[in-house]
């Protein structure tokens, strides 16, 4: 069997995230022996909260300059780790951080990347699958060359989970180049706050359709209270909002919509693939573009006006065929009371 690293980044806290969880958990499954390579401004918590995870050796590269993410440390980091581990397999957790730097790392030590990796398997050789084409075609395929990393997607692997214990760690001494110093982390702005509506580890996907804009049955739109209907519901569930192209897309032509949503909630062909047990889906058709994004969405409800929308035609397990504002207002008089 292969030498394996999961490389990892802490969190500004100290803890790991869950995507750096799958990795390990990954990796341990592979049923080989594995390095943890860390990198960040503190790596003891960390390394001790996966203390049992199998792992045969701890190395970090900790310090101050190496806590927030940029490019320059973060690549010289992640390549002293793996020439250090000697690794053939570098499997890291999807992240934005890595994804920035990890063609770089690799490019540094004449590897091969592949990104969004699903499942893994030892077949003779180390196996990787993968979707194309916006999740339509599925994959599996192995390489040659190394060293070969692997970025995991997110949510697709049961994360680790065990006792914690103590995890010495090897340091790894990185000097940065001073290219790598000019760029200097002030801080995060975040695009909005109190109203974020993406939460890609909810158990529920809430999506919303054009159809929350449009006249109803009175001849009349009603954005306010489609508004407030779905807000409250967020509030009280905690689910995670998606949107229809068709929505978002409204916006852009200047009529009224939902203030909370933007472009990054689309579902679909051009937009996201989320991960979530549950899905429900409100005042949408259900057309091929749409659904195509609900691939991963494991059981699928729908409500909408048309008997004959998409979701009617084998894309939910269950069609609501009813007023959404009607029943939503009355789920989340439900929620309030429950
Ligand atoms: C190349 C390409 C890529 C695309 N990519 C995407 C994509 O990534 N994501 C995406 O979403 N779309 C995508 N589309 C567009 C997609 O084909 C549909 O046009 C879009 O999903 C329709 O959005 P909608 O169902 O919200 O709106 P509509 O088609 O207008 O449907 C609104 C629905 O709401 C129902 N309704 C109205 N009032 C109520 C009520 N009170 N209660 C219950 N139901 C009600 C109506 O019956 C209707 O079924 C793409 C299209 C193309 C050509």
């Amino acid at each position: 069997m292969e030498t394996v690293l999961v490389l990892l980044h802490g969190e500004a806290d100290g803890t790991l995230s869950k995507a750096a969880l799958e990795a390990v958990g990954a990796a341990a499954s592979l049923g080989a022996p594995f390095t943890v390579g860390l990198i960040g401004s503190n790596l003891t918590p960390a390394a001790n909260s996966m203390g049992t995870c199998g792992a045969s050796r701890f190395l970090g590269v900790e310090g101050e300059e190496f806590g927030a993410p940029r490019y320059g440390s973060d690549a010289a980091d992640g390549e002293a780790l793996c020439r250090e581990a000697g690794a053939a397999l570098v499997v890291v957790p999807g992240t934005s951080r890595f994804h920035r730097v990890l063609a770089g790392v690799a490019h540094r030590l004449d590897g091969a990347v592949d990104t969004h990796i699903a499942a893994l398997g030892v077949e003779g050789a180390i196996t990787v699958t993968r979707w194309y084409y916006r999740q339509r075609i599925e994959a599996t395929l192995t390489r040659s060359r190394r060293p070969w990393f692997l970025s995991l997607e997110p949510g697709a692997f049961a994360p680790w989970t065990g006792a914690p214990a103590e995890a010495p760690i090897d340091r790894v001494a990185v000097t940065l180049p001073e290219a790598a110093r000019r760029t200097t982390v002030a801080g995060t702005v975040s695009p909005s706050s109190g109203r974020e509506t993406i939460r890609p580890d909810a158990k529920l996907l809430l999506v919303a359709g054009a159809g929350w804009t449009k006249k109803q049955a009175d001849g009349q739109t009603h954005v306010p209270e489609a508004e407030k209907i779905i807000w409250e519901f967020l509030k009280c569930t905690r689910a995670s909002l998606g949107s229809s192209k068709s929505l978002v897309d409204l916006g852009g032509e200047g009529q009224a919509v939902l203030p909370f949503l933007s472009h990054l909630n689309q579902i679909g062909q051009t937009g996201s693939t989320p991960r979530h047990p549950k899905g429900l889906s409100t005042c949408c058709h259900g057309e091929e573009p749409h659904t195509v994004g609900w691939r991963f969405i494991n059981e699928r409800r729908a409500i909408s006006l048309d008997p004959n929308c998409g979701w009617a035609r084998g894309k939910a397990d269950v069609l609501y065929v009813a007023d959404a504002f009607k029943v939503m207002a009355k789920v989340n008089e439900l929620l309030a009371v429950g």
